[in-house]
C-alpha cells in the first residue's frame, strides 16, 4: 500500500457539502419537457404539484441555479450515515496487477443498504415542511421502500409503500425492516384502489408489476388529503439529491490531488450515476476537463444501448407524464434478471440528453460476468456488492485490465451503490451453476417499441 493515500479517505461532518450540485444548470441544452398525456403539451408546475411535493417540483423544473442549498433538517439526518467512505481499491488493483488506480464510494453504509436514502431523505424532508400528514411510493425489490421507511419514521410521516406482489412474497425479511419502520406495506395489486382491483379482476392471481404498483401508490396519493407521490429515481430532483456522492468523491480525491480519468456507475434510472457525476460532469460542461463517463445497464434491460430516444411514459401502467428518454418502451418486460434495481425501460431525462449530446459512453454487461466480478472484489475487497453495483465493478475491472495491457495508469473512480444482503438467492443461483443471461432479442425490442405511446410533433 502506498503511505501516500490511505486506504479509505473519511472527511469530517464539516466538510460534508452545503448544497447539492444541479447539474443542469450547467447544460447548454435542456431535455425536452415532460409532458401532460391527455393534452400533449408540457406539464405546468400545478398539475405536477397534485402528484408530488411542491419544493421537489420546484426543484425539477429548476434549469439556472447551479447549488440549491442542503436544509440543515435534511443534512443532520445526513449524518447518521454520511459522509460515507472513498475507498482506494488497492486489494483488488494487485489482484489484478494492474498499474491503474481504483477508487470506489461506497453507499451501501445504511439499513436501507443503497444510495437511495440520500433522496428519500430529502423528498420526506419537504414532504414534512409542506405540512403533508402521508406520502405513498412503490417498490420492487424493496430497496427503495426501505430507504423511504426510514426517512418517513424520523420525519414523522405515515407512507404506504405499494410492494410488487411476487417481490413481497418472495422478500418477506424486506417487508419487515419497513414494517420495523412504521411503513404499511400493501402487495400490489391490492383491492385498496380501484387501478388495482381493475388488475385483479383482470388478471386474478397475477404477481403484479412495478407499473401497477406505480398506478396504484399515484391514485391513493391524489386520492387521500394531504398526501403526495414520492418517486425514487429517474426525476432531476432525484439526481439533485445523489449529487452528494459525487461532491464528497470528489472533495475527498480533491484532498489528496487525485483527479480521475474516468468515472463509472451502473444505470438503472440513471441516480446514482448522475449524482457521482455531477462536479465532473459540470467541469466537462464548462470545458475543464476530459473526465470519460462509463454508465453500465445490463445486457437484460438494455435502455440505452439498444434503446430509442423518444417521449414515453415513466411507468407501465401508461399514466404518469411523458418524459423524452432512451427507452425500450413502457411495455417492454425485462426478464427476471437478478439486479431489480437496474430493471427500468427507461433513463433519467438528464442521463439520456448527456448521452444523446455525446458526453456519456453507455456498456452493457452479462448477469453472469457482472457476477464473476462481483465474487472477484467481495473476495479482494471485504464487502459483499449488490448486484446491481457489481455492473460498475465488471466496467472498472476491465478498464484496470486494459491498463495492464497498455500500461496506462488511470485514475478509475466508480461508486458502489449497495450491499449485496438482500440479494443472496441471486448469489445462490450464481454459486450453484444455475444463472443464466437472458437477452432479448431484436424481435423482443421490437415488441416494446410497439407500445412507445404516439405523440403530436411539436
Ligand atoms: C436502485 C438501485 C440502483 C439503480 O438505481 P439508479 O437510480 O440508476 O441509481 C443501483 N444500485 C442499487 C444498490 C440500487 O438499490
Amino acid at each position: 500500500m502506498s503511505d501516500k493515500i490511505p486506504y479509505k479517505i473519511y472527511l469530517n461532518e464539516d466538510e460534508m457539502p452545503k448544497s447539492w450540485l444541479n447539474l443542469k444548470a450547467y447544460m447548454k441544452e435542456q431535455h425536452d419537457p415532460f409532458l401532460n398525456p391527455a393534452t400533449g403539451k408540457p406539464c405546468t408546475a400545478e398539475e405536477l404539484e397534485a402528484v408530488f411535493c411542491k419544493e421537489c417540483v420546484k426543484q425539477e423544473l429548476d434549469s439556472v441555479d447551479r447549488e440549491i442549498e442542503i436544509p440543515r433538517g435534511v443534512s443532520d439526518f445526513y449524518k447518521m450515515f454520511r459522509p460515507s467512505p472513498l475507498v482506494r481499491a488497492y486489494f483488488l488493483e494487485k489482484a489484478l496487477g494492474t498499474p491503474a488506480q481504483i477508487y470506489y464510494k461506497f453507499e451501501g453504509n445504511n439499513t436501507s443498504g443503497s444510495h437511495k436514502l440520500n433522496s428519500a431523505a430529502a423528498q420526506a424532508y419537504y414532504a414534512k415542511e409542506q405540512g403533508l400528514k402521508s406520502i405513498t411510493t412503490e417498490t420492487g425489490a424493496g430497496q427503495w421502500g426501505t430507504a423511504l421507511s426510514m426517512a418517513a419514521a424520523f420525519y414523522g410521516l405515515d407512507l404506504s409503500v405499494y410492494m410488487v406482489k411476487i417481490s413481497s412474497e418472495q422478500k418477506p425479511y424486506r417487508k419487515e425492516v419497513m414494517r420495523t419502520y412504521g411503513a404499511k406495506v400493501i402487495p400490489s395489486p391490492s383491492d385498496t384502489t380501484e387501478a388495482g382491483r381493475k388488475i385483479l379482476k383482470e388478471f386474478p392471481g397475477t404477481g403484479g408489476s412495478l407499473g401497477c404498483a406505480i398506478a396504484e401508490a399515484v391514485e391513493a396519493a391524489v386520492s387521500t388529503p394531504d398526501c403526495r407521490y414520492v418517486l425514487g429515481s429517474v426525476l432531476d430532483h432525484v439526481l439533485l439529491h445523489q449529487s452528494v456522492i459525487g461532491l464528497e468523491s470528489k472533495t475527498a480525491l480533491d484532498k489528496y490531488g487525485v483527479y480521475p480519468d474516468i468515472v463509472i456507475g451502473c444505470v438503472g434510472g440513471g441516480s446514482n450515476f448522475g449524482g457521482l457525476i455531477a462536479p465532473y460532469m459540470a467541469e466537462r460542461l464548462q470545458n475543464k476537463n476530459s473526465v470519460e463517463f462509463l454508465g453500465v445497464e445490463p445486457a437484460s434491460c438494455p435502455s440505452m444501448t439498444r434503446g430509442k430516444y423518444a417521449y414515453d411514459f415513466c411507468d407501465s401502467a401508461c399514466i404518469t407524464p411523458l418524459a423524452r428518454m432512451y427507452t425500450l418502451g413502457c411495455g417492454f418486460m425485462p426478464s427476471p434478471n437478478h439486479a431489480g434495481g437496474l430493471r427500468y425501460h427507461g433513463m433519467s431525462p438528464v442521463i439520456s440528453k448527456l448521452y444523446h449530446d455525446g458526453y456519456i459512453r453507455v456498456t452493457s454487461a452479462e448477469q453472469s460476468k457482472v457476477f464473476d466480478a462481483a465474487v472477484t472484489f467481495a473476495r479482494c475487497e471485504g464487502i459483499l456488492p449488490a448486484p446491481e453495483s457489481a455492473h460498475a465493478i465488471k466496467a472498472a475491472v476491465d478498464e484496470a485490465l486494459k491498463c495492464r495491457e497498455t500500461g496506462e495508469k488511470k485514475v478509475i473512480l466508480f461508486g458502489l451503490t449497495g450491499t449485496g444482503y438482500f440479494d443472496l438467492a441471486a448469489y445462490k443461483s450464481y454459486n450453484d451453476g444455475t444463472m443464466t443471461d437472458v437477452i432479448p432479442t431484436d424481435s423482443d425490442l421490437q415488441k416494446g417499441f410497439k407500445s412507445l405511446p404516439k405523440v403530436p410533433e411539436t
